[in-house]
């Protein structure tokens, strides 16, 4: 399928593709017959794709990436999502990836150097830790509860975070907190960068949870008690988190979109593949025309996931919020994978269940997209009060007044 992408966009996605065929997808193959992705096996892949030229293409050269605009690298996101290892070889991997963008967004020269240069070389992990159990945070932001108070030159943190993805693997992390008591709930917020290592973090525990099978960086419980950081950690301005975890989460929803739909296209091309060899009843079971049409109604949702997506990337590139679009394309991106990656389980029949093949994999990880970055009942509270803006009585007036009008004609 065409899409109107860049010659850099489609050279940079077709350069990924043949690198990924040939080096990631024969170690996807032996960490499934091990059960386990190796960090050796993860860091030799990332020398690998830098010496291919595709490694960090998102991130500003002097920084360690390609320098790439955000929608050249857009199509990347996808080819690297088809593959269980695909997003870390080329370090294009959540929540590590929206760090990077935050930090090269919001962070002070002193800040980069710190932490966004060794992020992006993989020498450190990092996580964004913002949900929090109940009184706290959830799918209602304005509920948060960490704060973070002055003192002196110091900020000092008390809270209780959990589902901080990387949580555990973490070096560093990106803590949302309450730094104005008294302003509108959404206004008193800020993000706050805090090394693992500071007295007063506890990594409680790696919550157990569907996905991940072979590894990864996990999501952990945190409890932050008089936890002391210098003033200058703080990141981006005093009380501008919410502003900024929306300049973060805008385009990290369309690349966790892109990635995902490329899990949805593997899952597919796995399937016709499978259906082509499979018989069953005297044929091919690709022959099967009720098979036949699940694939081509995939194809048909996937395209506008995509679609959409591009347009929402286009929106954030010409300067707007594009809120309702990106809330658009994530709900129905995470819909679509999820449909799309549950009947591939189906069409490959028990080897959809096995962990031979990646789907089984992809079924279990897929599932959060619905949940995480904004469930979607969420993101369709937003869109459907935007849609209720703009409400004309007219349309409807001669059917519910008519006790003053006189009935309508029968
Ligand atoms: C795999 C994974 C990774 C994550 N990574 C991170 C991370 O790195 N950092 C971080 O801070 N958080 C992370 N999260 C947390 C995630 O952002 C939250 O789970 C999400 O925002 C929803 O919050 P909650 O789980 O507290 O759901 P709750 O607020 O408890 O809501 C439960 C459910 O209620 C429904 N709901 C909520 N509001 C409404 C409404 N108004 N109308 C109707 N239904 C509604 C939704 O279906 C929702 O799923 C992660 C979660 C997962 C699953």
């Amino acid at each position: 399928m065409e899409y109107d992408d860049s010659e850099t966009a489609v050279e940079l996605a077709e350069r990924t593709r043949e690198f990924m065929e040939a080096e990631v997808r024969p170690a996807e193959r032996e960490a499934l017959q091990r059960g386990q992705i190796e960090e050796s096996v993860r860091h030799d892949l990332q020398a690998k794709a830098r010496e291919h030229g595709i490694y960090a293409p998102q991130i500003g050269e002097e920084y360690g990436g390609m320098g790439l605009d955000f929608h050249d690298v857009l199509p990347t996101f996808e080819v690297a999502g088809r593959y269980l290892m695909g997003a870390s070889a080329i370090r294009i991997d959540a929540p590590d990836e929206g760090n990077m963008h935050t930090l090269e967004l919001l962070g002070t020269e002193e800040q980069k150097e710190e932490y966004l240069k060794p992020l992006v070389a993989d020498e450190l992990r990092s996580g964004f830790s913002m949900t929090e159990p109940q009184p706290g945070a959830g799918s209602d932001p304005k509920m948060i509860q960490t704060t973070a108070e002055k003192d002196g030159d110091e900020w000092v943190i008390d809270g209780h975070k959990w589902w901080t993805s990387n949580g555990a693997v973490a070096d560093f992390l990106i803590v949302m907190a309450r730094t104005d008591q008294d302003a509108h709930p959404y206004e008193g917020c800020s993000l706050i960068l805090v090394p693992v290592e500071t007295d007063g973090v506890e990594i409680v525990r790696d919550i157990p949870h569907m996905g991940g099978g072979l590894g990864g960086g996990g999501h952990a419980e945190i409890t932050y008690d008089d936890v002391r950081v210098p003033e200058e950690n703080l990141l981006g301005e005093l009380n501008m988190g919410f502003t900024h975890a929306q300049q973060r989460l805008g385009p990290a929803r369309l690349t966790h979109c892109m990635r995902f739909s490329g899990m949805a296209q593997r899952s597919i091309d796995i399937a016709k593949a499978y259906m082509s060899e499979r018989e069953a009843f005297g044929s091919p079971l690709a022959d099967k025309q009720e098979l036949r049409y699940k694939v081509a109604d995939a194809e048909i949702r996937l395209h506008a996931a995509r679609s959409m997506v591009r347009h929402a990337a286009r929106q954030i590139a010409a300067g707007n919020e594009a809120r309702i679009e990106v809330a658009m394309s994530k709900v129905f991106t995470a819909n679509v994978v999820n449909d799309i990656v549950d009947e591939t389980v189906q069409m490959c029949g028990a080897n959809g269940i096995g962990k031979d093949l990646p789907i089984a994999h992809f079924y279990e990880g897929c599932r959060s997209f619905r949940i995480v970055d904004g469930a979607d009942e969420v993101h369709k509270r937003v869109i459907a009060r935007n849609a209720f803006e703009d409400v004309d009585p007219t349309e409807v007036e001669h059917v519910l007044r008519f006790e003053e009008k006189g009935a309508p004609a029968q």
